[in-house]
């Protein structure tokens, strides 16, 4: 069993934890906090040894009545690979420390590309990370829009994308970030940085990004606009995009009009913590017009990333190819709306 470690268990660290425990052929070795919490006390009660990050506040944890496994840096030593799920800009800090244990890492999408050595989707470009020292599974917004480019590149190739992406202001537990009560453009400046997000992943991809930011915790939704090279009609694009396992086609029959209930639907399915782990289309949004298709999509961005993180995983260490990854991912979670 691969022995996975977890460094930053918030709200991608947490998801990817239990996401990795699911999965047949690797196990949580540990996972580590900087300070006690709630979350560090549902680890403990899940079961992952928990481990200090820092180690000037490793007492923090028993005068909590959390008992610690250890210091971060023997969770890194002992791992065949860890997930860094640190907020934005620490993966970076942290990258010394898994090349001094010489540990695979993973990083996420709030980190700059030149992080690692390869920024990754699973569907998009699994091969490029067999077998890498570090690697950066990119932002929910960025896995999003290339689950859709992909197979539509594939099936009629890409002549330009433009995609609006209204982002929500913050994460549910993000109290940081409220109140609001606004609509931001964000950033002002047009195009926005996603676009060069996706080029980490298609080099070659002509597209351009706005991005907005509204008081909404739920979802983002993306407005996407994307010209293909050939006359396609809408029967033929929603059949191609029914067939890819992680775009959740959402039939007109569910009444779902908006975030709200695709949460609720999700609750209701058994999710864990309502998670919508695949891209959510809404199937009588995707139309065409000459060579211009368009559709709306809502994109959780707690958790669409977990998945690829387990395939990526699974790239580093060479455990399988994307194929076998991803089919083993989606089964053990139960992707597949
Ligand atoms: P978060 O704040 O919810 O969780 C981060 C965790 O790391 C917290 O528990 C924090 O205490 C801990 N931490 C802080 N400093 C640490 C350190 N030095 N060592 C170990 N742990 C430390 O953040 P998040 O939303 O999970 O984001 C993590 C990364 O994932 C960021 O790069 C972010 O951009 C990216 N991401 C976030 C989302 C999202 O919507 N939340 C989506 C996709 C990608």
């Amino acid at each position: 069993m691969l022995q996975v470690a977890i460094n930053g268990y918030g709200t991608i660290g947490k998801r990817v934890a239990d996401a990795v425990r699911e999965q047949p052929d690797m196990e949580v070795l540990g996972v580590a906090k900087t300070r006690p919490n709630f979350e560090a006390e549902t680890a403990i009660q899940k079961g992952y040894p928990l481990y200090a990050a820092i180690e000037e506040r490793a007492d923090q944890f028993a005068e909590a009545g959390l008992e610690i496994a250890g210091q971060v840096e023997e969770l890194v030593d002992e791992a065949d690979v860890v997930v860094d799920a640190t907020p934005s800009g620490i993966g970076a800090q942290n990258k010394e420390l898994y090349e001094e244990y010489d540990t695979p890492a993973l990083y996420q999408g709030g980190e700059d590309a030149d992080v690692a050595d390869v920024s990754f989707n699973a569907r998009s470009n699994f091969s490029e990370a067999v077998d890498a020292d570090h690697v950066r599974v990119v932002s929910c917004n960025t896995t999003g829009l290339s689950r859709v480019v992909a197979p539509l590149r594939e099936a009629y190739g890409v002549e330009k994308v433009r995609a609006t992406l209204v982002r929500r202001g913050g994460d549910p537990g993000q109290t940081s970030r409220g109140p609001i009560n606004d609509i931001l453009p964000n950033p002002v400046t047009v195009p926005s940085h996603h676009g060069p997000d996706v080029n980490t992943i298609f080099p070659d991809l002509d597209i351009d990004t706005l991005g907005m930011k509204v008081p909404a915790t739920l979802m983002h939704m993306h407005s996407l606009n994307v010209t293909l090279e050939e006359d396609v009609d809408d029967t033929e694009v929603r059949e191609l995009l029914a067939d890819e396992s992680r775009l959740f086609l959402i039939p007109e029959a569910l009444a779902i009009d908006g975030s709200g209930k695709l949460k609720e639907y999700a609750l209701d399915a058994g999710r864990p913590r309502g998670d919508l782990w695949e891209n959510c289309i809404w199937e009588e949004s995707i139309s065409t017009v000459g060579r211009d298709l368009y559709l709306f999509q809502g994109i959780h961005q707690e958790s669409d990333v977990v998945p690829e993180n387990v395939d990526a995983i699974r790239a580093v260490t060479g455990l399988a190819d994307a194929e076998e990854s991803t089919t083993t991912t989606d089964d053990a979670l139960g992707i597949g709306l």
